[in-house]
């Protein structure tokens, strides 16, 4: 098990492509750090880095105390898991788990008693002597898995692992991702595009956009408190509904105006003249409580059964409000909601939140 730590990385292709920009993040010993972005963002370039298949251009990359970008894959003891897992399709399930300690020279009843141990951690004893072919995806999955621990890793790399998966399935495997991670204790950076996989997997999740960090913090945090306009409008689903604004102040307070309406947000202390954007989750709206009231026509309703989304057009801007439960609420109805001074994020005019 090991630290990992990227400091002030970037890499710049032969072709003059920026991957990642100075990059500074860590991963602790034992964490599942998510990496998580739009396609084209630099996650899998970081991956190929620590990896060692990429040479570093500007920075370094630590594991514990040692500097390891002029160390070869193999002097790093990295293990990388790819979306395309390719399994040896003519070798039985324990040949491929085999496969990658003979070429380490392992001593041949160690190689038995690490491919026994691996598994029986994943569950695959039933499977030893089965060809790739026999298999369904998430044992597939779970084979590769295999290939990858076997070797016994300081970390582990996960390049969108379950991308392959059907929807069901990739739920599953995620599941059992998250328990294996827990009991064998590796380090783990695991890449995906999809914000809902990183929300439900990662200890901490690590946001990207352009080759650049946007923000690291625990999926609480990512949540409530998005450093920036990217991550708010990237975490969540429906994503947060975010409106040009403008602020001022009077004898009671911040006022903050959203088109024609304005919200009183006595509790806000920043300079209102720095504010440009508001930010409101689709269930920082409700229908009573106490708050500031906002009013929007209704353009169509979607019923879920545990939740209603109700689309409005709030002075020309598209908002998106989740309430729970079915609501009798019909297309051009004019509907007022309560908004609580908490559940509104400002943001300034380069985006970040204040
Ligand atoms: P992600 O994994 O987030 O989809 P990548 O790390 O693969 O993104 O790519 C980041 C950026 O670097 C993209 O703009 C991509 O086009 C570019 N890139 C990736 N690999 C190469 C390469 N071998 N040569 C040139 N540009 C590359």
């Amino acid at each position: 098990m090991a630290r990992v730590a990227f400091q002030h990385v970037t890499k710049r292709y032969p072709n003059g492509h920026v991957g990642v920009q100075a990059i500074d993040l860590d991963a602790a010993d034992g964490e599942l750090l998510v990496l998580v972005g739009p396609s084209g963002c630099g996650k899998s370039t970081l991956l190929r880095l620590l990896a060692g298949l990429e040479t570093v251009t500007e920075g370094e990359i630590r594991l514990d105390d040692r500097v390891v970008n002029d160390l070869s894959p193999q002097q790093r003891n990295v293990a990388m898991v790819f979306q395309d897992y390719a399994l040896y399709p003519f070798m039985t399930v324990a040949r491929n788990l085999a496969f990658p300690l003979e070429m380490r020279r392992m001593s041949a009843a160690a190689v038995r008693r690490r491919v026994a141990a691996v598994a029986a951690m994943l569950d695959l004893d039933a499977v030893l002597g089965r060809y790739p072919r026999e298999l369904s995806g998430g044992q597939r999955q779970r084979v590769a898995m295999g290939r990858a621990l076997v070797r016994e890793p300081s970390v582990s790399l996960l390049d969108e692992p379950l991308s392959n998966l059907d929807a069901k399935l990739r739920i599953e495997v995620r599941a059992e991702i998250a328990a294996l991670q827990r009991q064998i204790g590796t380090t783990m950076l695991y890449v995906t595009h999809d914000q809902s996989e990183a929300m439900t997997l990662g200890h901490r999740i690590a946001v990207l956009a352009d080759g650049r960090l946007q923000q690291v913090a625990t999926p609480t945090d990512l949540y409530e408190r998005p450093a920036n306009l990217f991550v708010a409008g990237f975490i969540g689903t429906p994503p947060m509904n975010l409106l040009p604004a403008r602020a001022d102040r009077d004898e009671h307070g911040m006022r903050l105006h959203l088109g024609g309406q304005t919200l009183a947000l006595p509790g806000r202390t920043v300079d209102p003249g720095r504010v440009a954007h508001a930010g409101i989750r689709p269930e920082g709206f409700g229908l009573a409580g106490p708050g500031a009231v906002l009013r929007g026509r209704v353009a169509h309703v979607e019923y879920l059964g545990h939740e209603t989304l109700i689309h409005l057009v709030m002075d020309a801007h598209p908002v998106v409000v989740r309430l729970p439960g079915g609501r009798p609420v019909q297309a051009d109805e004019s509907l007022s909601l309560v908004v609580a001074e908490e559940a509104v994020h400002l943001f300034d005019a380069g985006g970040l939140a204040l």
